[in-house]
């Protein structure tokens, strides 16, 4: 019998099978998804690799396989799964193949040495009338042993470090209970989640909504019925989605099955698990999170991979855990582009997740209050089915928002960046007691250039795109189509010579704040404050907890949190990511006000937003002011229709780069003859440096093709990307993404 084997190495020339002999004393235990070690090439050390299929004999002189690795064997669906990857996404299937392996153990050598973290646990060995007696009679005298058994009586089953903390006793006086029989201390093993979490009150389903209840009828039809189907849940924040997904899971769970939930990374928060855990108990649910530690990590996947979980909760690699029986996955704030993974495997966790519920004939559920535009899309056209929740569950308001014209304040001589509105409500919130959120979405580092006086960008002539500034040359270009024209120092529009480069940061908006309110408290959150494990977390909670005035930052402070004394809401500039040179640009845009507006209000106290901007009559901002995804999508569907962005098209990127720039260049051109060649009926642009052409000394090119991926298309790139590998001469780095999350 031989084996096809894909060797574990994210070596490009090494995607493809390589045969080996199954030596007899393997038959019976080797299968597809074995882990196995041979001999490779002329190298000394074994090298390890996948079993991927079995045929009878080969062509080839081939060698035995030495040894079966025990315990981290993939299944046969694995396989499946990493084969149709590496096919879809353009990687190696080895790329693919370590998403599914456990954590810590995707690196070559198989990691034994993850070891259960044990801790040292102290329990009471007599009872509380007793050690009373003891003392009593002065059997016991120390003053220390007495506090360390009082504090046991409090608190037994505690760990040995915390008892020394809070009862302040050092370990000999532990020991001498130890030996006095007072107390014993016994070694446990613990899981190291995060997420772990005292007693929280269980809580018991509620009476659906009209609403609520139609839409789970309609999922829950699908479940009983084993078939396969796609929703999309749109709904306002607070209009009852969690309420719904948690519903739905409970029946799943009646049924004997699991679930998968995928959240954004960011709204992965302790307060967001902790209300699946007062329904279903910490001991169904397994949370996985980028932010765990490796072993964190492996605890949360053994508990899966060993049936101990039935619902798994996480960011988007979540939706490779090892679950078995799955009988729904639901994807919460389905808009999030952090379901895209920008490294290989480049996959998209929503595609991934429409494979398993198909594979598994089950429902597939996509939550949003501001669904992507390529699903509403979908929606509207019946490829998915629109499960619409109008009102919100609890019968808050919506707070009321607000826009500023901040050319009006440059007129009136305001060169601060808060307009005189923003200023009086923080006055008067400050006076009131009441929280602050300003927001100052810097995303990206992409400089845009505007006229201070109208507001007017420089936008490319082919595509609705705003062109972004490179010092270097000191020109514009635009990142889609490679037009580039000289810089402006007028305005085209009103001739003023006020033209600003714009990249103002959360950093010096805090200071003005601090200048401009020396009496308040603030507070900032942004990628340079955020760095340590849970710190998102911690400057959140300080903000709520130590009535901090005003919190400023980034998209960061926008998900997750409910802050119920926030009664404001500052956008510092909604230009910001109007202007990114994405065609995604008004949607990101309409996404992140609308979602920042629902910081503010969400109790008794009516909320309030302003939004200042230079472009009040955009109509991203004028639909997010209104809250009103549907006109949003009508316009933003038309331009896409127009233009030809996706959904009317899917945008494969090829990234080429490398040291070597004439080589990078001569990669470009060949690839792009080959596609030119092969691939009729879809635009393909000449290749052209990307944004940031340079990076570490590396040259990156790119080619960018506009058109519907399909299979034909996919495999005719799969196989130029093939022929380029084999062609050694050229060492450029090749790269393709379909439709990536960033153009840069
Ligand atoms: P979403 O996930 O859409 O933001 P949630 O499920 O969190 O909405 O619901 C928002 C609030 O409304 C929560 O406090 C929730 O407990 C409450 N809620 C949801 N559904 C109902 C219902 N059917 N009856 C009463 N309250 C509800
Ligand atoms: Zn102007
Ligand atoms: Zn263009």
């Amino acid at each position: 019998m031989v084996a096809e084997v894909i060797i574990n190495s994210t070596v490009k020339t090494l995607n493809r099978t390589f045969d080996y002999n199954v030596p007899e004393d393997f038959f019976g235990t080797i299968k597809i998804g074995s882990r196995v070690l041979i001999p490779f090439g002329n190298s000394k050390n074994l090298e390890e690799g996948f079993i991927i299929g079995f045929k009878d004999k080969s062509e080839y002189k081939i060698k035995d396989i030495v040894k079966i690795q025990e315990g981290y064997d993939l299944t046969k669906e694995n396989i499946e799964l990493a084969k149709w990857m590496a096919r879809k996404y353009f990687c190696n299937i080895s790329d693919c193949i370590k998403m599914l392996l456990p954590p810590g153990t995707s690196t070559k050598i198989i990691d034994n040495r993850i070891k259960e973290k044990k801790l040292n646990f102290v329990y009471l060995k007599k009872t509380k009338e007793e050690i009373e007696n003891d003392i009593n009679q002065k059997k016991l005298k120390s003053d220390k042993q007495i506090r360390a058994l009082n504090f046991l009586i409090e608190n037994d089953e505690c760990l040995t470090t915390d008892l020394e903390m809070f009862a302040d006793v050092s370990r000999a006086i532990l020991n001498t209970l130890v030996k006095n029989n007072y107390i014993e201390i016994i070694e446990k093993q613990v899981e190291r989640n995060p997420f772990i979490n005292k007693k929280i009150e269980e809580t018991q389903d509620l009476k659906l909504t009209v609403e609520q209840q139609n839409a789970y009828d309609k999922i829950e039809k699908s479940i009983k019925n084993n078939e396969f189907n796609e929703f999309l849940l749109y709904g306002v924040t607070g209009s009852g989605k969690t309420e719904v997904y948690m519903q739905l899971i409970k029946k799943v769970l009646s049924n004997n099955k699991t679930a998968i939930m995928l959240v954004p990374e960011i709204s992965l928060t302790p307060q967001m698990v902790n209300r699946f855990i007062a329904r279903f108990g910490q001991e169904q649910i397994a949370v996985l999170h980028s932010k765990l530690s490796v072993g964190e990590r492996y605890d949360q996947w053994r508990r899966i991979q060993n049936n101990e979980v039935k619902i798994v909760i996480g960011a988007r690699s979540a939706i490779f855990a090892p679950i078995k029986s799955l009988g729904i996955i639901i994807i919460d704030e389905e808009h999030d582009s952090s379901y895209k993974s920008e490294m290989p495997p480049r996959y998209n966790a929503k595609e991934i997740a429409s494979y398993m519920a198909r594979k598994n004939n089950i429902p597939l559920v996509l939550g949003s209050a501001t669904p992507d535009v390529t699903t509403f899309y979908k929606a509207q056209n019946n490829i998915i089915e629109l499960l619409p929740l109008t009102k919100r569950a609890n019968n808050s308001n919506l707070p009321t928002v607000s826009i500023v014209d901040l050319r009006d304040e440059l007129a009136n001589g305001n060169k601060t960046m808060i307009s005189r509105a923003l200023y009086e409500e923080i006055q008067t919130n400050l006076q009131q007691k009441r929280q602050t959120i300003l927001f100052l979405n810097r995303r990206g580092y992409s400089t845009f250039v505007m006229c201070r006086d109208c507001g007017y960008t420089v936008k490319c002539k082919n595509c609705n795109i705003t062109l972004t500034y490179h010092m270097k040359q000191n020109k514009l270009k635009c990142h889609y189509c490679g037009y580039e024209q000289d810089n402006v120092t007028i305005c085209p529009e009103c001739n003023s010579n006020k033209i600003k480069y714009f990249g103002t940061g959360t950093q010096k908006l805090e200071e003005a704040i601090n200048k401009m309110f020396p009496q308040a408290i603030t507070i900032r959150m942004d990628v340079d404050t955020v760095n340590k494990k849970n710190s998102h977390e911690e400057i959140l909670n300080k903000f709520k907890d130590e009535n901090i005035d005003i919190l400023i930052g980034t998209q960061m402070v926008v998900k997750g949190h409910h802050f119920p004394n926030v009664t404001l809401v500052g956008v510092i500039a909604a230009d910001g990511s109007l202007n990114i040179d994405d065609y995604r640009a008004s949607e990101r845009t309409f996404q992140i006000l609308t979602q920042v507006a629902g910081r503010a209000g969400r109790e008794k106290i009516p909320g309030k937003v302003i939004i200042q901007t230079y472009n009040p009559d955009n109509f991203s901002i004028e639909c997010a002011q209104k809250q009103d995804y549907e006109k949003f999508y009508l316009a933003e569907n038309n331009i896409r229709k127009q233009l030809k962005y996706p959904p009317y098209c899917d945008i494969i990127l090829f990234g080429i780069s490398g040291e070597n720039e004439q080589e990078i260049i001569k990669t470009s051109n060949i690839i792009y003859e080959k596609l030119t060649q092969t691939i009729k009926d879809v635009n393909i642009f000449k290749p052209m440096p990307a944004p940031i052409d340079k990076i570490k000394n590396k040259h990156r090119w790119r080619i960018i093709v506009k058109g519907m991926v399909n299979d034909y298309i996919i495999d005719q790139i799969n196989e130029i990307l093939a022929d380029m590998y084999k062609n050694k001469s050229s060492k450029a780095r090749i790269v393709v993404d379909v439709n990536p999350t960033s153009m840069m």
